[in-house]
């Protein structure tokens, strides 16, 4: 084991592993992050917190995980390499093994110019930092945990025990190229992998044979991650708009079309069952990639529509879910004498 967080635990035992999505407010309200824990606790093994994503300011990403602690739910702290040098980044992750945090997610981070895309401003002239990109993150915290060192030599005493991931985009052309990224992760450090929304579960599993030829499954827990729909337009916009993600046109279909000038309770009841409609994708896509081999888990990304988790979890009869007995290092030492 190697940090003996829930999450490797789960996996570690052979589980079908679930994590869930947690996106922080835009604002210091740390009450927004303990509801969502409420409604995502025991419907997940590990719920990750976004760090700033499409490159918004929001609640960081240390400071929701230690919220999560505290409401007893095991985050997943992500980590972009977007904002901060090695510095900053090597002092944030010992703060967080510090604060009790197990996992952390390395990623490169939205572009600065995302923020600006939809109806927000962002920061679009932001300077951003990009001093070690996401595979020498890997290789730094791995080389904390198991090694007890520093990027820059130094020593550092006492190990830093962390579960290490990465996200990975397993689609788009070139294939090769995709594999390529995943083989240098895992061989980083990557102990699992959270991937891009899948849609295309045909071309996932295509990819996912490429995988297995080089056994690279065997080497990390691949979680296929599921971005639940909420609307025709979504998916629309991801399928043009998003690096990897393809939608089939069946998909698309499937939502209600909406006339321009329908009325406001027309438009109420389209939402209600594109909603419908969404999480029922979300649960036929887990059941489909669950019957890929090499694919460990899902990750749910409900994209600020927390409440939809559970009905997902339960309908893809991913209930309950596992609780793993502690190892022998949870187990009370036997040396030490309670009564004393
Ligand atoms: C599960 C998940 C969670 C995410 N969470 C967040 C978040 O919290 N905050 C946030 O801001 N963003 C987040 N993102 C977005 C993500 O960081 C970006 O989309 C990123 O561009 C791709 O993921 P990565 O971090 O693994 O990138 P990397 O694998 O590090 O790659 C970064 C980019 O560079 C490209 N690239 C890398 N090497 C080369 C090369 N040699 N030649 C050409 N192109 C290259 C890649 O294709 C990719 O587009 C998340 C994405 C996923 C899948």
């Amino acid at each position: 084991m190697k940090a003996e967080s829930n999450l490797e635990k789960v996996i570690d035992a052979g589980h079908f592993a679930v994590t869930a999505e947690l996106g922080p407010p835009m604002s210091s309200a740390g009450g927004v992050v303990r509801e969502k824990a409420d409604i995502l606790r025991g419907y997940a093994d590990a719920v990750n917190i976004t760090d700033c994503q499409t490159a918004v300011v929001r609640l960081s990403s240390i400071a929701s995980a230690a919220i999560l602690l505290q409401e007893g739910v095991e985050p997943v702290m992500q980590m972009t390499v977007r904002d901060r040098n090695r510095i900053a980044i090597q002092a944030d992750i010992l703060g967080a093994a510090a604060l009790g945090i197990k996992n952390c997610l390395c990623i490169a981070g939205d572009h600065q110019s995302f923020g600006a895309a939809g109806k927000l401003s962002g920061h679009p002239g932001a300077k951003n930092v990009y001093d070690i990109d996401s595979i020498q993150l890997l290789d730094i915290l791995r080389k904390m945990r198991d090694e007890s060192v520093q990027q820059g030599g130094d020593p550092l005493e006492c190990p830093t025990p962390l579960f290490i991931g990465a996200a990975w985009t397993p689609m788009g052309d070139p294939v090769d190229f995709r594999i390529v990224r995943l083989a240098k992760k895992v061989a980083a450090g990557a102990d699992f992998i959270q991937t891009q929304g899948i849609y295309d579960v045909k071309q996932f599993a295509d990819v996912m044979e490429h995988v297995r030829h080089r056994g690279l499954h065997e080497k990390t827990a691949i979680l296929a991650g599921i971005i639940v729909p909420k609307s025709a337009g979504m998916l629309r916009y991801m399928n043009a708009s998003v690096a990897g993600v393809s939608v089939p046109d069946e998909l698309i279909k499937r939502f209600p079309k909406v006339a321009k000038d329908a009325s406001p309770e027309e438009k109420k009841a389209a939402r209600a069952k594109s909603q419908e409609i969404g999480k029922q994708i979300a649960v036929e896509l887990i059941e489909q990639v669950r019957e890929i081999e090499g694919v460990r888990g899902v990750h749910i990304q409900a994209i600020e529509w927390e409440p939809a988790v559970p009905d997902i979890v339960k309908a893809a009869a991913l209930l309950p879910r596992p609780t793993v007995a502690p190892t022998d290092t949870d187990a009370p030492d036997p040396s030490v004498d309670s009564a004393s």
